[in-house]
């Protein structure tokens, strides 16, 4: 090649081009630099590579946090695992942590009433395993539940479902609260039955296994629903008070203490 027709100032152009916005950014910076230092070729090469590829990683991450659709600020910093004493924090981090249980299509069932922090833990899971290259889609159960009678209404339930696939944890917030009528239709079964072993489904419920006899078209089908989702799973059991009311009755008591306080403090001074 006759490299002495190499065009630079169409560099900016054929990194575009070939979609290498990193090098884009930073390939004048980082020559000029190289020239300077003396830095050999490969070197330069080397850097700018890594750097498009460290970039591209996290730009994936952050097309995947967007579509994963999480509640904002649920993290697994901000919460209290103090406030649920019987949930191991331990095994929630090797949760967040590790795939394993994702490759064999796992589940996580937690159960809890309003309150006991179940939107949160399991938002928070997501987001953790979204950071570790996953994908995650986290919906309120009425709604996909909605969106899957939709196809099937259209002939195209199985589609639907498939392309579902491409999500590594499929999190079904509020359970319970499918309606009477969304039960009659068998598409939640259809999911789950469809994702069993496969892919992994996380699943927050007010109420236990004894009360879901209304989300599912007849007894047998709930049987062999609950029968699947608890094969691979983990359940958390989150059975706190509220913590909304406890932090609200907390803050009622913090303002009675400080009130009594500078009530002695008037006291003391007059
Ligand atoms: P649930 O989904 O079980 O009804 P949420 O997860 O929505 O409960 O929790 C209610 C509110 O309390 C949310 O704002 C949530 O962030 C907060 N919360 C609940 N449990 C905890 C906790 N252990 N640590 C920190 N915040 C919590
Ligand atoms: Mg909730």
């Amino acid at each position: 090649m006759n490299t002495s027709s190499v065009d630079v100032a169409k560099l900016p152009l054929m990194l575009a081009n070939l979609r290498l916005p990193t090098f884009a950014r930073l390939w004048s910076e980082l020559t000029q630099r190289a020239d300077r230092e003396g830095w050999p070729s490969a070197r330069l090469l080397a850097t700018l590579c890594e750097l498009e590829m460290a970039e591209r990683v996290q730009r994936r991450i952050q097309r995947h946090l967007a579509e994963a659709r999480l509640p904002a600020g649920k993290t697994l910093d901000s919460f209290d695992f103090a406030a649920v004493p019987m949930i191991s924090k331990a095994h929630v981090m090797a949760l967040a942590a590790g795939d394993a249980w994702l490759a064999k299509g796992g589940t996580i069932l937690m159960f809890g009433p309003p309150g006991s922090g179940k939107t949160h833990l399991s938002a928070a899971l997501g987001a953790a395993l979204v950071e570790k290259g996953l994908r995650v889609l986290f919906t309120r159960t009425i709604d996909l539940v909605q969106k899957l009678q939709t196809a099937r209404q259209e002939l195209a339930l199985t589609a639907a479902i498939d392309k579902l696939d491409k999500f590594d944890l499929l999190i079904l917030d509020d359970l319970s609260y499918v309606h009477k009528d969304q039960a009659e239709t068998s598409v939640l079964f259809e999911l789950i039955a469809a994702r069993y072993e496969r892919r992994s489904i996380m699943i927050t419920a007010n109420r236990p296994f004894g009360a879901w006899d209304s989300l599912f078209p007849d007894k047998a089908m709930t049987i062999a629903a609950i029968d699947r989702l608890v094969h691979h799973a983990t359940i958390f059991e989150m059975n706190v008070e509220s913590f909304r009311r406890r932090t609200a009755t907390e803050q009622r008591h913090s303002a009675t203490v400080a009130t009594s306080a500078s009530d002695i403090d008037q006291r003391h001074r007059s």
